[in-house]
């Protein structure tokens, strides 16, 4: 196992466990000697390390007291054990939000985890296997030492309309290619991977339901970062490289930013102690839906961003001189229904969680996929009322360094102005986040992946038709009709309305 001497508590701790490795990243067409220091990753790194600051500034509210250590652990590794467990993630991840403007990476681990737990379990009912305990091990370990989970679901996927064993190149889902009695050996590539540098593990999982011809793609494992075996190739955002320029003004957000990168496998090892599936091909949709449950609310984190720049509109709107105009403030306010919606429904999914055999909490599936389908379209129409109220500067302002210039500096403050009393550096700091957030490099966290992070718009459509209960809602309308009619009621595999129905969550 990789060796940290000892437990992570501040961001800046995190950032120095991160120095040093031998990671093998692609970024520019080049190897990055030192992703620490590259200042295109710089930013990411920063807004994970947030999540190890908030949780000594706020330690109610972003870590835990875990049964399974008996320690205070940071909540991005705890294992939920009530209601209130899952509701405090929501809150911990609209701060966060607020507190980064972008993506903190850190939640497919916490909600990988949390899957594992109940899925490890019941394949072990099921199989005898050992995977639960060796789960549990792992936790402890991650959770001892204070450790950053990646999670690695999404396959490259080749050609969509075929599953893993149907490609013509059987490298497109990550599989088992060889195994000996110490483990297995991994090879294909996973895409998108949020944070995958900057974590410490990452855990490794099938993306869709699998047949029996796919056994050697469901397996479940975890691997450290910096295995041999193991390339990273850095996705690009939108404007990344300004964060290579002087100055940070132009970078709207220098502080803090999101990180995807494509991770390719070529026999990487992971041993039989690491693994928590290993072709049990009939738990793989389990772990999926279960999965993506969670993360489907965790997406309430892009109402913390949405704060953000819903301030940004109403700084631009000041500075412009219209803060009182009535359309501004209806568009505010039309911004802040949009946010709150989302808010509402992920964390109602969250109060409405219910206890799983293995001990864990699960949220609710119906309000997540909800959720989530709603942060599919509102930040788009967040972001376009925030473009609105900015003002077309937003596109057509010129770079810092005009702004430093001796000859167009002048010429920038006098011709720049907004309302009295207003800086004109200030005035383009708020257009360059608007940007940022609606078009730049935290455009990738606030719109596209609120678009297909954690399933794209029909995966949530096909969750939410699952769940509906139909025949149930046709009763209600007949019986208070009054329409007779024989015949058998349609059943029903859906139970989203005795959830609704239950009158305390905070039981089983
Ligand atoms: C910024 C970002 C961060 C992410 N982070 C992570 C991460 O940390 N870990 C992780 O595992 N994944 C991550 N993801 C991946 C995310 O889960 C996927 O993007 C999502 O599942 C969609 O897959 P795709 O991007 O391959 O799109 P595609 O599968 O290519 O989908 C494109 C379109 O085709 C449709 N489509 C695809 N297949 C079918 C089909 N068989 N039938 C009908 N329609 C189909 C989709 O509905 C969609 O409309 C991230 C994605 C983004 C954008
Ligand atoms: S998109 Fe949101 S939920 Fe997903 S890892 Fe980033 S911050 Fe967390």
């Amino acid at each position: 196992m990789q060796k940290i001497v000892r437990p992570i508590r501040t961001g800046e701790e995190y950032i120095e466990s991160l120095k040093g490795r031998d990671l093998k990243v692609y970024l520019f067409g080049e190897l990055v000697k030192e992703p620490v220091d590259h200042p295109i990753i710089r930013p990411s790194i920063n807004a994970v390390a947030k999540t190890y600051d908030l949780a000594v500034e706020e330690e109610g509210l972003a870590s835990a007291k875990s049964s399974i250590t008996g320690e205070q652990v940071n909540r991005f590794l705890h294992i939920a054990e009530s209601a209130q467990d899952v509701v405090k993630q929501n809150k911990m991840q609209r701060k966060l939000g607020q507190l980064t403007g972008t993506c903190f990476q850190r939640c497919v681990g916490m909600d990988a985890l949390n899957s594992l737990h109940s899925t490890t379990f019941e394949i072990d009912e099921k199989h005898g296997t050992k995977y639960h305990k060796k789960l549990l091990e792992f936790i402890k370990m991650v959770q001892h030492e204070n450790l950053v989970i990646g999670g690695a679901m999404t396959d490259v996927k080749g050609d969509r309309s075929k599953g893993p064993s149907d490609q013509e190149d059987p490298d497109l889902f990550v599989r088992v290619v060889e195994r000996d009695d110490k483990g297995v050996y991994i090879s294909g590539a996973k895409a998108h991977q949020t944070g995958c540098i900057n974590s410490h593990w990452m855990l490794v999982m099938p993306t869709m339901r699998l047949t029996e011809n796919d056994k050697d793609y469901a397996l479940v494992g975890a691997i450290p970062v910096d295995a041999p075996g193991i390339t990273y190739i850095y996705g690009r955002q939108s404007c990344d490289t300004r964060a290579m320029e002087p100055g940070d003004i132009d970078q709207g957000n220098s502080e803090y930013g999101g990180q995807e990168a494509m991770v390719i496998f070529d026999k990487a090892f992971i041993p039989n102690e690491l693994i928590f599936m290993d072709g049990e091909y009939e738990f793989a949709s389990m772990l999926v839906e279960r999965f993506t449950c969670y993360h489907r609310r965790s997406y309430v984190c892009k109402t913390g961003l949405g704060d953000v720049l819903i301030g940004a509109a109403a700084t631009i709107a000041d500075y412009n001189g219209v803060p009182n105009v009535s359309h501004i403030k209806d568009k505010l306010i039309e911004m802040t229904h949009l946010n709150e919606s989302i808010y509402g429904t992920g964390i109602a999914s969250s109060y409405q969680s219910h206890k799983m055999k293995s001990g864990v909490w699960q949220n609710d599936d119906m309000l997540a996929n909800v959720c989530k389908h709603n942060v599919t379209r509102f930040p788009y129409q967040i972001s376009r009322f925030a473009q609105d109220i900015a003002g077309g500067l937003m596109v057509t302002l010129p770079s810092e360094a005009e702004l430093r210039n001796p000859i167009t500096g002048p010429l920038l403050e006098k011709y720049l102005k907004g309302r009295k009393g207003v800086d004109v550096e200030s005035r383009m700091r708020i257009l360059r986040l608007i940007e940022n957030m609606t078009m730049g490099r935290n455009a990738v966290g606030y719109l596209t992946e609120s678009m297909h992070g954690a399933g794209s718009p029909q995966a949530q459509r096909i969750q939410i038709a699952r769940q509906m209960q139909l025949g149930y809602k046709k009763r209600l309308a007949k019986d208070l009709a009054k329409v007779q009619e024989q015949g058998e009621e349609t059943l029903e595999n859906a139970d989203y309305f005795k959830r609704v129905f239950k009158l305390d969550n905070s039981k089983e």
